[in-house]
């Protein structure tokens, strides 16, 4: 199975009285370390990288320019990029001129990492059909805003000529929305890896939140990915999909 990991960047930290209010998630030596200015508990995209290059493994991240001054993490981000990993644009709608906004993300975007923006992920997956129209007008190639349940398919598909990566599992949806305890989220998606590749999918798209991985819940990560490599699956970031697909034209095309 090709295993895509994708992490959105919603925030990179939060004010002391937030995370007091919210001590409960997280172990009490993280919290005293956040609180000693020691590590900064929102900001986790170091130690991601650092994690997943133990394994050898290169993921996506979606970053969005509207959220924070991306001023914070623009090295750490170059740094990333100039190693593999992939970052691609968290793209913020507003209804009003959400054309204008698109252009003027993408460029700021590409003027401060230096890249091009070829890949976007909807903050809080606000996506439909016209928004993928607006996307393929500015030149971008592929999104991973649809819910897998959305599209009915793991793997990817054209719509308005946009390539879609639908999202399998995301964190903010088991534990949030259904409220999984950490066991059972483990086991669930595991069980839905296999369910899918027993259906012939071939790809399966994962969200962990860069944010939650300190957090109850989304802590679960490192031993996801342990889990996961153990199974001997195939780790690819977006732009492979894309790549995957362009060659081979696998991916099936969808009348809008
Ligand atoms: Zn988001």
């Amino acid at each position: 199975m090709y295993i895509i990991l994708t992490h959105d960047v919603d925030s990179i930290r939060r004010p002391i009285k937030h995370v007091l209010q919210r001590w409960r998630r997280f172990t009490f030596t993280d919290l005293l370390k956040h609180l000693l200015r020691l590590h900064n508990l929102y900001n986790n995209i170091e130690e991601i990288l650092a994690l997943e290059d133990r394994y050898g493994v290169r993921s996506t991240f979606f970053v969005p320019v509207q959220l924070f001054p991306i001023d914070e993490i623009v090295d750490t981000l170059r740094n990333a990029i100039a190693q593999g990993w992939e970052v691609q644009l968290h793209y913020v709608y507003e209804s009003i001129q959400p054309e204008s906004l698109l252009k003027l993300q993408k460029q700021y975007m590409e003027q401060r990492l230096g890249v091009k923006i070829t890949g976007i992920r909807v903050h809080n997956l606000v996506i439909n059909k016209e928004l993928l129209r607006i996307f393929s007008k500015a030149g971008i190639l592929y999104d991973s805003s649809y819910r897998a349940e959305s599209l009915d398919t793991y793997d990817p598909v054209f719509i308005e000529n946009i390539l879609e990566i639908p999202i399998a599992v995301m964190d903010a949806d088991l534990f949030g929305r259904l409220h999984m305890n950490e066991d059972y989220a483990l086991k669930y998606i595991m069980w839905k890896v296999s369910d899918a590749q027993a259906r012939g999918y071939k790809f399966f798209t994962i969200l962990f939140h860069q944010e939650s991985y300190k957090m109850k819940g989304g802590r679960i990560y490192r031993e996801l990915l342990r889990q996961l490599a153990l199974q001997g699956h195939i780790f690819l970031r977006c732009m492979d999909v894309y790549e995957i697909v362009r060659k081979t034209g696998i991916a099936e095309r969808r009348e809008s």
